[in-house]
């Protein structure tokens, strides 16, 4: 597993459970989603009502189910939680749905993996609180309709193009999750170190901000990974050299790339002369999935300036080449 991947590691749950935020103020970062959904949760509650559906998205680890958690904690209702492939046949979502109470919460993370049977049991449910189910087979079956309580719906996505028109369709809120600034990552990564009695300065916390990916998981797994280093080679405190000695020892380059970004870029400099190259060619030339390119590594090497989406494929920047300490080509573009 790569040190700096956005998905959850086993050891990452266990902790995860500890420091995971649960009310809207402990939700660092991200201040247009604060903003906005503390207004909707605020009057959903004086009115009493189930808050509007509410679709997340944004990379990995940028606390998308953290969210949806403070969301239940701050409407005071239960929050139930799911995903799109554990949901295999309408019966199980048909559970689920039927065992709410009133104005809970309904969480199904990765919801663009539903299959289109259950998302066609979902419409009616998240339109008019109604589900059909067929009971029986053959010619003595029938379907019979359900009413359910009202609900909210929040679905989490790593990218919101990944759902079908009428399921996006169907959410009143959806909110975008930004990568962190290095500001906002540095102060996660003090509440963390406060909650798990690591010590750690202010600059040694500013450190592991800058090499996280602007991911909120990375920085908690890089802290406690730098607290071992901390512990055996140093005095214990994680200072903003002993932060820098272990990310270095980690691989983990100034920048927060790892070695599987750092081949990524390379490749594309090596054997495509910089790009444009299709993401099918990449993938197959780094040996990794498609979809780790485009959900886990792109979209920080976008947002950093490393890498851009052209129509005819992915293309690295000059920026990019300068890191590695070469000469970017003349061309007419990029
Ligand atoms: P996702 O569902 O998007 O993959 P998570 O919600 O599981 O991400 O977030 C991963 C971890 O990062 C959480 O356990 C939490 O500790 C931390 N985290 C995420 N968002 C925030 C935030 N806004 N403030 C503080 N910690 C956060």
């Amino acid at each position: 597993d790569r040190l700096t991947s956005a998905s959850a590691m086993r050891e990452d749950d266990l902790v995860e459970a500890t420091i995971r935020p649960q009310r809207l103020a402990e939700y660092l970062g991200q201040p247009t989603v604060r903003e906005q959904l503390g207004i909707y949760i605020e009057a959903a509650r004086r009115r009493s009502e189930a808050l509007d559906h509410v679709l997340i998205f944004g990379p990995p680890g940028l606390g998308k189910t953290t969210l949806s958690h403070v969301i239940a904690n701050e409407l005071g209702v239960n929050l139930r939680s799911t995903s799109g492939p554990v949901l295999e046949r309408p019966g199980d979502l048909a559970a689920l749905l039927t065992n709410l109470q009133p104005r809970d919460v309904l969480f199904v993370d990765e919801i663009h993996r539903l299959s289109p049977i259950v998302e066609e049991v979902l419409y009616p449910a998240l339109e008019d609180f109604q589900i059909d189910i067929m009971i029986g087979e053959g010619p003595a079956a029938r379907s019979i309709k359900l009413d359910l309580p009202p609900f909210t719906l929040i679905g989490a996505t790593t990218r919101a193009g990944l759902l079908t028109a009428p399921l996006r369709d169907r959410f009143g809120i959806v909110q975008r999750l930004e990568f962190y600034s290095p500001l906002e990552l540095t102060a996660i990564v003090r509440r963390a170190a406060k909650i798990l009695g690591i010590a750690c300065d202010a600059d040694g916390a500013a450190e592991i901000a800058r090499r996280a990916r602007g991911t909120p998981r990375i920085a908690n797994r890089l802290l406690r990974r730098v607290r071992d280093y901390a512990e055996i080679k140093g005095n214990g405190t994680i200072t903003s050299d002993a932060a820098s000695a272990a990310l270095e020892m980690l691989k983990v380059d100034a920048e927060g790339f790892d070695a599987l970004d750092r081949r990524l870029m390379t490749t594309i400099i090596e054997n495509f002369d910089g790009g444009p190259v299709g993401v099918e060619s990449l993938a197959a030339a780094i040996s990794e999935e498609r979809g780790t390119i485009e959900d886990v590594l792109e979209p920080f090497l976008i947002q950093q300036g490393f890498l851009v989406r052209t129509a005819r494929g992915r293309m690295v920047t000059s920026k990019c080449w300068r890191h590695f300490g070469l000469a970017p080509p003349r061309r007419a573009s990029a």
